[in-house]
C-alpha cells in the first residue's frame, strides 16, 4: 500500500463495534477488570491507552518498525532513549544538532558521565574515528537543523553493526513520507511529532519506533516507568493531523523549492541551504535516502543587521520558534533554537548571526515570496537609514 493510502485511512477499522472511522478518544485513566488476574488488555493509562495504541501502532507500521511507543513531547521520547545509556558509555551524534537534544546531551547525560562526541555524520572517517570500544550508539539527524546537513544513513549503519551499537535517527524533518531509516537498516527512528507529524502547531507529542520487538520492549518498560505518555486527547489530534501528511509534505515541499530558488537570486541573500538545490553538497547522498526535500529552508543575509528588521517586518509569515506545521515560520536559529549552544561553537558549526530559517508551509507559494521580498526589502531600507 502507499503511505499516502495508509495515512489517510489512519485509524480507519479498528473499531468495529460502532464502526467509528475516527479513532475514539478514551479518556479514562483506569480501566475495569472483568475479575481477578484478568484485564480487558488495558488496565491504566499510563501503562496502555486505545487511542494512543492506535498512533502508536499505526506510527509503527508507517516506519515499518515492530513498536511505536507516544510520549508528551519529543524530548520526552529522546530522553526515554537516553535510558539505554550509562556512565562510561559514549554517544556519537550529529554536530548540527537540535538544540534541546544538544541541551540534553550537554547537561543531563555529560554529568551522569556519559561521553557525547559531536561529528558530522556524512563524513563517514570522522564517523569511524569518533566511535571507539565505550561508544553504544550513533545518533543522527538528516537533513539537519538549521544546516541541513545530510548524514549518511546506510554508512553510518554499516560502521555500527560492524561494532555491534545501534543507530538512531531523528527523522522529524523528513517524516516517513520522504524517508524511512528503519528500512535502511537505522534501529529506532525518533520524531518531535509536534512539528510535520501533527502539522498543525497545535499538539506537542513525541513519538520512538524500534525495528527490533525486545528494543521495543526495552523502551517500552522505561516509558511505561518514567511516565510521559501522550494523552488520550494528543494522541487524537495527532492521528487526525497525521492523515493529512502525504498531501501537506508534497505541498511543503513544493513551497521551498520554489521558496529556496527565489532566494538563491535573491542580492540581500549570500547562501541558501536546502537539500533539494543543485549546488547542496550531499544532494545525491540525500536522494538515496529519502524521496523528498521537505520544506525546510535556511539562508544567511549580507549582513547580521538586516536580520532584526526582517523578522519585525514579514506580516505574512510569523516569527516563531518551531517548524513544520502549515503556517509558515522564520526562525533566527543563533538567538531561539541553539542559544543553548555557546557562541563559538555555535560560529564555528555555520549557525552564524547572519543565518535565518524558513520553516514553509502550505499557503500560496506567490504570497509567501511577495513577503519575504516586501520584508528583505524592508530590512534594506531601515540598514540603511542607520548607516551600512
Ligand atoms: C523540535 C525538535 C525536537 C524536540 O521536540 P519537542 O516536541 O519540541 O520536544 C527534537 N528534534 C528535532 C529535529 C526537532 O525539530
Amino acid at each position: 500500500m502507499h503511505i499516502d493510502t495508509h495515512v489517510a485511512q489512519l485509524g480507519n477499522r479498528r473499531d468495529p463495534a460502532t464502526g467509528a472511522i475516527s479513532v475514539p478518544v478514551y479518556h479514562s485513566a483506569t480501566f475495569a477488570h472483568p475479575g481477578p488476574g484478568q484485564s480487558t488488555g488495558y488496565d491504566y493509562t499510563r501503562t496502555g491507552n486505545p487511542t494512543r495504541q492506535a498512533l502508536e501502532e499505526e506510527t509503527a507500521r508507517l516506519e515499518r518498525g515492530a513498536r511505536g511507543l507516544a510520549f508528551a513531547s519529543g524530548m520526552a521520547a529522546i530522553d526515554c532513549l537516553c535510558r539505554l545509556f550509562g556512565p562510561g558509555d559514549r554517544l556519537v551524534v550529529s554536530d548540527d544538532l537540535y538544540g534541546g537534544t544538544y541541551r540534553l546531551f550537554e547537561r543531563i547525560l555529560r554529568p551522569l558521565g556519559i561521553d557525547v562526541a559531536y561529528v558530522d555524520t556524512g563524513d563517514l572517517e570522522a564517523v569511524e574515528r569518533a566511535v571507539n570500544e565505550r561508544t553504544r550508539a550513533l545518533f543522527l539527524e538528516t537533513p539537519t537543523n538549521p544546516l541541513m546537513k545530510i548524514s549518511d544513513i546506510r554508512g553510518c549503519v554499516r560502521i555500527a553493526r560492524a561494532r555491534g551499537i545501534i543507530t538512531i535517527v531523528d527523522n522529524t524533518f523528513m517524516t516517513p513520507y520522504f524517508q524511512r531509516p528503519l528500512e535502511l537498516g537505522a534501529d529506532v527512528v525518533v520524531h518531535s511529532a509536534t512539528k510535520y507529524l501533527g502539522g498543525h502547531n497545535d499538539v506537542l507529542a513525541g513519538l520512538l519506533v524500534a525495528k527490533d520487538p525486545a528494543l521495543g520492549e526495552r523502551l517500552q518498560f522505561y516509558q511505561n516507568s518514567a511516565g510521559a505518555v501522550l494523552s488520550p486527547h494528543d494522541s487524537w489530534l495527532l492521528l487526525r493531523g497525521m492523515k493529512t501528511l502525504a498531501l501537506r509534505m508534497q505541498r511543503h515541499e513544493a513551497n521551498a523549492a520554489a521558496v529556496a530558488r527565489w532566494l538563491e537570486t535573491h542580492p540581500l541573500v549570500t547562501r541558501v541551504y536546502y537539500p533539494g538545490l543543485d549546488g547542496h553538497p550531499r544532494r545525491s547522498v540525500h536522494e538515496q535516502q529519502a524521496t523528498g526535500f521537505g520544506g525546510m529552508v535556511s539562508f544567511d543575509v549580507a549582513d547580521a543587521r538586516l536580520v532584526a528588521p526582517l523578522l519585525s517586518n514579514v506580516r505574512l509569515i510569523t516569527f516563531a520558534e518551531s517548524l513544520g506545521g502549515v503556517e509558515s515560520l522564520i526562525t533566527y536559529p543563533a538567538v531561539q533554537t541553539h542559544s543553548d549552544i555557546p557562541p563559538e561553537v555555535r560560529e564555528a558549526i555555520g549557525v552564524t548571526d547572519r543565518l535565518v530559517r524558513l520553516s514553509i508551509g502550505i499557503e500560496h507559494v506567490d504570497d509567501l515570496i511577495a513577503d519575504l521580498e516586501q520584508a528583505l526589502k524592508a530590512a534594506e531600507r531601515e540598514v540603511k537609514r542607520v548607516g551600512l
